[in-house]
């Protein structure tokens, strides 16, 4: 039976056949297929049509159909699509274990209009509050990342006094919700924030991803060691920066990379973007055995985008992570408190 990951990969496959527009149209249902919110199976067993999938017209509803027929095999995805779960297996992984994602209290990574956000803070905050979190961690771009409209130090102040001004009005209206201030720091290769101290000390909770020289094909071990040890940042961002079927994302000596994250208590993220889904499963079980803690960012850009936190949740779930060592598991007193003693360890350890 070819599930929708299947597809995805028959799709992938077309395109590198197939010349304008079509292999375009290939790789755009490629995409859309991870987050397809039915098995084609299911439709194509209940008599429906295909078209109804996002990205799916008549031809390739056609085309489909005859991979049904034909039982096509060999469906390993090589490294650049391998690897990432469809939102229908997601989901699937989680309603067999619905205990696991249940005390869920927040997502870590988010962004608004304030950098290549669609949304604004308070509308991140509502879709926050109708999904029952305890706290949102608002994490906007910094100000190298000129293309996402990054953030200076001053807009980022700004930001902060809008979040404040919310969290008084959730707190007015006895919402149990907290929006983090916090940012997503944008690293050099060397590992080195584009924002001071004096700007980031002031937030919550800060993410360090890196954004640039993402094609090296040598070791970049050296480079996630020095974000590690960078003592303005807490969690470190979409670790591989790998992105479906375009790029592979970086090699390193993970178990020595995870294993300094343990030794310093920071986090390495499942960012649960769907062309993302970084750190892949591979690296997860490797990040569990050395000890690592994990934070959950869907690193939504919409207020809708907050669902796709069932991505990273199943990669964790499937990887063996027991809640203790997922940050978004953590009350809003214990996630604080993590935040104030990593702070208090930067003195000791620098
Ligand atoms: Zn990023
Ligand atoms: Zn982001």
């Amino acid at each position: 039976m070819l599930d929708n990951a299947a597809i995805a990969e028959l799709l992938s496959r077309e395109a590198e056949q197939a010349s304008e527009p079509l292999r375009r149209a290939f790789l755009r249902a490629a995409r859309k297929a991870f987050l397809w919110d039915h098995e084609a199976y299911d439709l194509l067993a209940a008599g429906k049509s295909l078209t109804e999938l996002e990205g799916i017209g008549p031809f390739l509803d056609r085309k489909i159909r005859e991979w049904f027929e034909s039982h096509p095999t060999h469906l390993c995805a090589p490294e650049i699509r391998d690897e990432f779960l469809t939102l229908t297996r997601a989901r699937r992984l989680l309603f067999d274990h619905p205990n696991f994602p249940k005390t869920l209290q927040g997502d870590l990574h988010a962004h608004t209009c304030w950098s290549d956000g669609t949304g604004t803070v308070a509308e991140m905050a509502t879709a926050a509050r109708d999904r029952g979190y305890r706290y949102l961690a608002i994490t906007d771009h910094t100000k190298a990342l000129k293309i996402a409209r990054g953030l200076n130090e001053e807009q980022l102040l700004d930001q902060g006094k809008e979040i404040g001004a919310i969290n008084v009005v959730l707190a007015e209206k006895a919402v149990d919700l907290v929006i983090l201030r916090s940012a997503e720091v944008n690293l050099t290769p060397l590992g080195q924030a584009d924002l001071g101290p004096a700007a980031l000390s002031g937030l919550d909770l800060v993410i360090g991803s890196f954004h640039s020289a993402l094609r090296r094909s040598e070791d970049q071990t050296e480079r996630y060691l020095a974000a590690l040890r960078n003592p303005a940042i807490h969690i470190l961002g979409h670790p591989q920066g790998r992105i479906f079927n375009h790029r592979q994302g970086l090699l390193a000596d993970w178990p020595r990379v995870f294993a300094e994250a343990a030794r310093l208590d920071k986090a390495v993220e499942i960012d649960a973007y769907p062309d993302r889904q970084d750190l892949k499963l591979s690296l997860l079980r490797l990040a569990l055995k050395e000890g690592a803690r994990i934070s959950l960012g869907t690193d939504a850009h919409h207020p809708e985008q907050l669902a796709f936190m069932d991505f990273a949740l199943a990669t964790a779930l499937l990887a063996g992570y027991q809640k203790d060592r997922i940050l978004n598991f953590m009350s809003i007193q214990e996630l604080k408190k993590w935040f104030s003693d990593l702070k208090a360890g930067q003195f000791r350890l620098h």
